[in-house]
């Protein structure tokens, strides 16, 4: 028996149409709002990632699935969707059609992380990039988006949260305090985070480790140190977001665990996810273009990942079952019943049926495990005089009506 690759998953089940339904709610909402479709291959090359995503992050460091080609090129199976995005951009010369572009995307994603509860080395990503402008009304529309993709998706106990991590200017002077600061406490530091101190600060911040997490508590807030140009920034976006009264959270201490993001990040969390919060996050990039060998063109996006949005959603028990079991007894009436059943399905009815011609019980068993609604059953007799049987498995009530009547008392 040869077995799936460790975090790799099977979608099995109704899982599958759980899957299509995230994305379809998703797609909708984007094309409402002006976004177009990008589909960018799963392997790139990895410097791409390197030079994107940062030397010092822990997807560079330790997530990536990269492997040296025959040729003796390094490739990376994606680990995000971002920096492909961006290359597709260049590389096609979008920019060059007009002045704002707005895209979305899904599929999926990889990183060698340590498996758990919405955490897999396989998962699947949805997620918008613009290029174009620098407002914050557009980061404010691009949070809004986020907002009411969480309340489509019925996900539970969801919040937006808002940080700005200012720029090329002021975040230099900022780190220099935190090192500062974080040094007092490097005892109570975990290993990581004594590395990270030195070479990424800012990586502290997001430390999951509860000691870190105290020292982090008391340490400087990167919004007393933005400069005048990220404050006046920062503080229109949340204007903006009140206008699209969007509901947020201010948290200091975010600061997404790419490199390439600059003023604005937001992180869409539940409550009920613990550990791992985040349903879906983003921030503003707007050197990114220009780094990986763009013109000097800004630009923001998020990502949400489908997986944590199963554990979350209510969506779930919205997905439809198997309506009707036909269950056809007697080689004569197949004929009848496979009209039925014709009609049935031109409706949107989901129908099945058993293709062994096994008895009542076996076929009602059948039914059963399926989880159908409803039972139609045609018989001999049924079949002489017209009728069927319907019986609603839900509340164990069963009727004789006429072929006619079926689609009527289906619809009620
Ligand atoms: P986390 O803090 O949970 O590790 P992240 O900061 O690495 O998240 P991003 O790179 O911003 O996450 O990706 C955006 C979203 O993609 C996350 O909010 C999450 O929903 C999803 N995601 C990220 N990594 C994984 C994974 N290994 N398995 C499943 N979903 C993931
Ligand atoms: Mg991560």
């Amino acid at each position: 028996m040869i077995n799936r690759v460790k975090g790799f998953k099977d979608i099995l089940h109704e899982e599958g149409k759980i899957y299509e339904k995230i994305i379809g709610i998703a797609k909708e909402f984007f094309e409402l709002n002006g976004f177009k479709q990008i589909t960018t291959p799963i392997l790139e090359k990895t410097e791409l990632f390197v030079r994107s995503i940062g030397e010092t992050t822990d997807i560079v460091q330790k997530e990536m699935f990269t492997f040296q080609d025959k040729n003796g090129e390094y490739l990376t199976l994606r680990p995000e969707g971002t920096a492909p995005v961006v290359r597709a951009y260049i590389e096609n010369n979008l920019y060059a059609y007009g002045n704002i572009h707005k895209f979305y995307y899904y599929g999926p994603m990889f990183r060698r992380e340590r498996p758990q509860k919405g955490r897999l080395r396989q998962f699947h990503q949805i997620g918008i990039e613009c290029f174009g402008s620098t407002s914050p009304l557009l980061d404010a529309h691009v949070i809004y988006i986020l907002d009411n993709l969480i309340k489509n998706f019925k996900i539970k106990e969801a919040l937006i949260e808002i940080n700005s991590i200012g720029c090329k200017n002021c975040r230099p002077g900022f780190k220099e305090e935190l090192k500062k600061y974080l040094f007092k406490f490097k005892k109570d530091l975990c290993n990581d985070c004594q590395n990270r101190m030195e070479k990424n600060p800012l990586r502290v911040l997001d430390c999951k480790n509860d000691t870190c997490k105290e020292v982090v508590k008391n340490s400087p807030k990167i919004l007393d140190f933005l400069c005048d140009e990220c404050k006046t920034h920062f503080e229109m976006v949340k204007k903006f977001l009140k206008y699209f009264k969007v509901d947020y959270n201010i948290n200091p201490f975010m600061v997404r665990g790419l490199d390439y993001y600059t003023r604005t990040v937001f992180e869409a969390v539940s409550t009920l996810l613990g550990g791992q919060n985040a349903v879906g996050a983003g921030g503003r990039y707007d050197g990114l273009v220009n780094e990986i060998g763009g013109k000097n063109i800004p630009g923001i996006g998020f990502a949400l990942g489908i997986e944590r949005i199963i554990l979350l959603s209510e969506l779930e028990s919205e997905i439809k079952n198997t309506d009707v079991y036909l269950i056809l007894l007697g080689e004569n009436v197949y004929e009848k019943g496979l009209e039925i059943y014709q009609n049935l399905i031109n409706e949107n009815i989901v129908v099945e049926f058993d293709y062994e011609m096994k008895g009542l019980k076996n076929q009602l068993k059948k039914a059963d495990r399926l989880g159908a609604r409803f039972a139609v059953i045609i018989g001999e007799d049924e079949l002489k005089e017209q009728v069927l049987l319907l019986r609603d498995l839900k509340e164990s009530k069963q009727e004789k009506i006429s072929f006619q009547e079926l689609l009527k008392k289906l619809r009620s």
